[in-house]
């Protein structure tokens, strides 16, 4: 898994969220494709080509989808394999990949991928991927282990510095450090911790936390299931990532072995993509890596899964404290191996077949399971990066009398869907919705890491390495088959008859909450030892780490010149248009943002529900179940949210918003924006049983969010202490999660205020008056919106309403939150508005400063978190928070010295420089059509020019040490910081009680 995510620009405008938008990501993870082993495509067909720094072509083919070309090499020596996609794509990617079967649950693969950047032969880097991070201009730096792989990706626009990421990345897999060095075995991996040789030791380390955090959720211990349950006989059954329980287990000596078993370029899977020179690339990989290896015979491949003669059944268990109730809380799935051989088409087919049963408002086996009061919400979990891909369907929360009947009403409704036959139009809709985001991902911003993926999960598994890149073909067929039964067909044969199926049962568990850290019983002697070893790590933490030997591009080679994003300002049927003019592979994206000022601050909950309402609930003109049908037939996606936007530099609020968008192919743009019309105009909230019912699925979502607690919850708590901005965004965060709750467990008594509530927000929120509309296209597509937007406009409410002032009494508080994490996020901030600084580009290199010169030292690397960061925002607040954190106190502490640290900050050039080229690369962090779109808008209601990015840009290339060291007194004040938000472990947060005003159990 991710070792760290680079962090989007703050433009204050957030993620887009969508009821069903597929995310580009899930959608190329989920239309993984693959075709039989195609032994033959392995050996050269071109015995007679020429060598080419000791490469062979094996095969040279057209990528008709992607406007590429696909080359494949194999390096004569080593065996190692490489692809190159060419295209005329400026992102460039490159990417290392490894087979890596897990042989227990120690983790060990994932352990490795996170120890090879801890230091190497070239680059003796204790932080190596937080010094790339640090100082580049990378779209893309970091590492991934799934069930049966691991791999490398970079990307970058300048090829220097691709270049340079190369070496770093391929030094790091083949020559780490951690042969020479056991410290970094015990800091990722773990080691037993004391506080004085007396001590009883502990288990800490950062994988080890990263796991301890990831079995809270109840999804991923149900994903490990449900594997478990299908691959008993395969690698499959085994946690690559590292079950909590087992990773104490490991020794270094078989890490060691694993690593010098499979990491060897025979194993090894090369991707490149983009506008590169190849023929110097080559070289270079065999001159620098590939030319000292032997090919040697590696065996890294995964059985197939022996058949199975009937059904498994299979019941665990999973944390839920005490005080949670224990009834109602049952997790159930039915799951399915898909065996037949692996195309192309059997994988776009799956996609098709887990919408039309799980994926819509209509769905039927989602309805009927709700409908039955099987759970109180369902989903389903499609993985097809594996061999065998593996379907699931899960109901969320069920009550122990209900348990009995799930299994049997999903097969009853998959057996009327076979004999009665599936609606044709709806399955028409939902193949012209993935086609629509195959569309949509081939203009992704990132797509080439896409790529990667699907290029790995068909080669690693002996497939053609193109193989997966075109679905055109694999599409037509599909078409073909909707008139034939080809639906219901597959439906039959892969699910309703097919043994190689389990059925997993997930209980609430108490017991697992009173879990201990684990801790050893040792002699005195033992102890001694480990203690000495904690001392040795704790040194080798602190040694001077030098990043000297980091290649780094110069400050001359950045571009001193903002990118303006497009934008410009247009009026239709009388109404305000921002048009962002770009290439968008024949999708338009419009957003609508109305103007909520004239909500009364006692109704902002309802805007948030009303936020969550619409589209879910009928209109004038159709029933919910039409406008869910519509919506998927006329549309890419819908995005419902209310926004905050606040003055640049001042902080004050202004122009909240409620943003309605969606996204469509051109053509289908006059039916879409009717339909939002309808949406926005004519929504109804006077079905008391779909209320209830949408109260409820939101409320299943908040609570498990509630429970597994984290960043989020710390983030906007702490928000609204700080800011206005922030108090108001509360309004849709914990307290929102609170009143839901409320309302629904007391729905009857009040289903009526709820209604009336809901009618009145919409009523002053979806109107004329404010409205401003942001479209993200071509030229070409311009003329539908401008064609339809009047027939939405028309069917506004047009009835004035004075706007209203909030007022948020300012509210510091020292907060802790419990959940069922085993470990913390830790938060605390500034508001620096008032005190004479205002925001500027040196901020934005100090944020690196915090970032990678302090925070990932003290708390990551010694501290044992599994993230750490800052947050400066314009309007006038600095965050510090850590992620994953064993500790509390101590992270307290590392904040209230940041001051401290700030005064002894003396960098020689070029690690200043590379602290400003890092804050370079955050600006030019790579945005999808869409989020240039929202960005530009978001810097319009802003009030935030051209210029003034220019000169932030012109701020973070003139920064100086001393620019940065001035800012010492200003973090001296977290030293006295009054607020504080802490989530997660219930011991640790009652053993540091006096730090706090309130401490909150989530599960009361
Ligand atoms: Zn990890």
């Amino acid at each position: 898994m991710t070792i760290i995510l680079k962090k989007p620009v703050q433009t204050n405008a957030r993620k887009r969220r969508g009821l069903w938008h597929v995310s580009l990501l899930l959608i190329v993870i989920q239309l993984v494709l693959f075709i039989t082993p195609a032994s033959a495509a392995t050996e050269s067909n071109r015995q007679g080509s020429p060598l080419l720094s000791g490469f062979e072509l094996v095969d040279e083919r057209p990528v008709k989808d992607l406007n590429g070309i696909g080359k494949w090499y194999r390096h004569r020596k080593s065996g190692a394999q490489v692809f190159y996609l060419q295209n005329d794509d400026d992102n460039k990617v490159f990417s290392i990949g490894f087979r890596t079967p897990a042989p227990d649950d120690s983790g060990i693969p994932h352990i490795i991928e996170h120890s090879v950047f801890c230091g190497s032969r070239k680059y003796p880097v204790n932080d190596m991927l937080s010094q790339i991070q640090k100082g580049s201009v990378n779209t893309f730096a970091n590492a991934f282990t799934t069930a049966d792989k691991t791999f490398f990706p970079v990307a970058s626009k300048n090829e220097k510095e691709l270049r340079n990421l190369m070496d770093i990345y391929l030094d790091a897999v083949f020559h780490p450090n951690f042969y020479q060095s056991p410290e970094i075995f015990w800091q990722e991996g773990g080691h037993f911790e004391l506080a004085s040789p007396a001590d009883e030791p502990v288990f800490n380390g950062i994988v080890y936390n990263e796991m301890k955090s990831h079995y809270t959720a109840v999804d991923n211990r149900l994903d490990r299931a449900i594997l478990k349950s299908l691959f008993p006989d395969t690698p499959y059954e085994r946690d690559a990532m590292g079950d909590p329980k087992e990773m104490p287990k490991l020794t270094r000596d078989k890490l060691l072995d694993y690593h010098r078993t499979y990491y060897h370029p025979s194993n090894s899977f090369i991707f490149l993509y983009g506008n590169l020179n190849i023929d110097d690339t080559l070289k270079f990989l065999d001159e620098e890596y590939l030319g000292d290896y032997d090919q040697r015979q590696i065996n890294a491949s995964i059985p197939l899964q022996r058949p199975f003669e009937k059904r498994r059944t299979v019941t665990g268990e999973y944390p839920l404290p005490n005080k949670a109730e224990r009834d109602g809380n049952t997790y159930l799935s039915l799951n399915y191996g898909i065996d037949e051989p692996l195309s192309s088409q059997l994988i776009v087919t799956m996609t098709i077949v887990d919408r039309l049963l799980m994926g819509t408002a209509t769905a039927p086996v989602k309805t009927t399971l709700l409908g039955s009061g099987i759970g109180k919400d369902s989903y389903s979990f499609l993985l097809a990066d594996i061999q065998q891909p593996v379907y699931s369907i899960i109901a969320e929360k069920v009550r122990d009398d209900r348990i009995p009947f799930f299994e049997s009403t999903v097969e009853k409704t998959l057996r009327n869907l076979v004999h009665q036959g599936i609606d044709r139009e709806q399955l028409q809709t939902i193949i012209d919705t993935v086609e629509y985001e195959i569309r949509e991902s081939q203009a992704g911003a990132s797509r080439g890491l896409l790529y990667n993926q699907l290029v790995l999960n068909s080669w690693m598994n002996g497939g053609h390495p193109a193989a997966l890149l075109e679905v055109g073909e694999a599409l037509a067929k599909i078409k073909q088959g909707v008139s034939s039964g080809y639906f219901e067909q597959f439906i039959e044969e892969h699910l309703l008859n097919n043994p190689h199926s389990s059925l997993v049962t997930l209980k609430p568990d108490s017991a697992a909450e009173k879990e201990e850290p684990i801790k050893r019983s040792l002699s005195d002697s033992e102890k001694k030892i480990l203690f000495r070893q904690q001392k040795e790590l704790q040194d080798w933490q602190s040694k001077a780490n030098s990043s000297e030997s980091i290649p780094r591009l110069t400050l001359k080679e950045i571009d001193r010149q903002e990118q303006a994003l497009p934008l410009e300002e247009r009026t239709e049927a009388g109404v305000k248009v921002l048009f962002h003019r770009q290439f968008t592979n024949g999708i338009a994206y419009v957003d609508f943002y109305f103007d909520t000022q004239d909500v009364p601050q006692s109704q902002l909950p309802y805007l948030y529900l009303l936020a969550e309402m619409l589209g879910n609930v009928s209109t004038d003109h159709r029933n919910y179940r039409m406008m869910d049908q519509e919506l998927h037939e006329h549309t890419g996606g819908l995005v419902v949210e209310p926004y905050v936007f606040s003055h640049y530099k001042k902080g004050e609020l202004i122009a909240p918003k409620l943003l309605i968008g969606i996204s469509a192919v051109a053509d289908q743009l006059p039916a879409a924006l009717e339909l939002l019309g309808d949406m926005a105009g004519h929504s109804r909230f006077d079905d008391e049983r779909r209320l209830q019912e949408i109260l409820h699925q939101i409320r299943t979502h908040r609570e498990s969010a509630l429970y597994e607690g984290g960043e989020s919850l710390a983030l906007s708590r702490l928000q609204s202490f700080l800011s206005p901005a922030g108090r108001y965004e509360e309004q849709g965060g914990y307290s929102y999660s609170r009143f839901v709750m409320d309302a629904d467990d007391h729905f009857d008594s009040k289903v009526s205020e709820i209604r009336r509530n809901l009618e009145q927000v919409a009523q002053r929120a979806l109107n004329k008056d404010g409205l401003i509309v942001s479209v993200t296209s071509g030229e070409t597509e311009y003329p539908l919106f401008q064609q339809s937007v009047g027939r939405l406009v028309s069917a506004l409410n047009s009835q004035y309403f004075a706007p209203e002032t909030y007022r948020f009494p300012k509210a510091n508080k020292k907060e802790a939150f419990i959940t069922a994490s085993e470990v913390h996020v830790v938060a605390q901030g500034i508001n620096y508005s008032g005190t004479g600084q205002q925001y500027n580009g040196h901020m934005e290199v100090l944020r690196n400063v915090l970032d990678h010169g302090y925070l990932w030292e003290r708390l990551r690397m010694k501290g044992g978190a599994y993230d750490a960061f800052s947050q400066i925002n314009d309007g006038g607040t600095i965050l510090l928070g850590s992620v994953d954190d064993p500790n509390v106190k101590e992270t307290i502490d590392v904040y209230a010295q940041t001051g401290e640290f700030l005064r002894r900050f003396q960098p020689d050039e070029q690690e200043m420089n590379s602290y400003i080229i890092g804050a370079i690369g955050v600006m030019d962090n790579l945005l999808e059509p869409w989020e240039k779109g929202r960005v530009a808008a978001a810097h319009y209601m802003r009030g935030i020019k051209q210029q003034d990015i220019q000169q932030i840009r012109d701020e973070i290339l003139s920064t100086s040490p001393q620019d940065i060291r001035n800012f010492a007194p200003l973090l001296d004040t977290f030293r006295s910081a009054q607020n504080l938000t802490v989530v997660g472990n219930g011991e640790k947060i009652m053993q540091n009680q006096d730090c706090f005003d309130s401490v909150v159990d989530i599960f009361k």
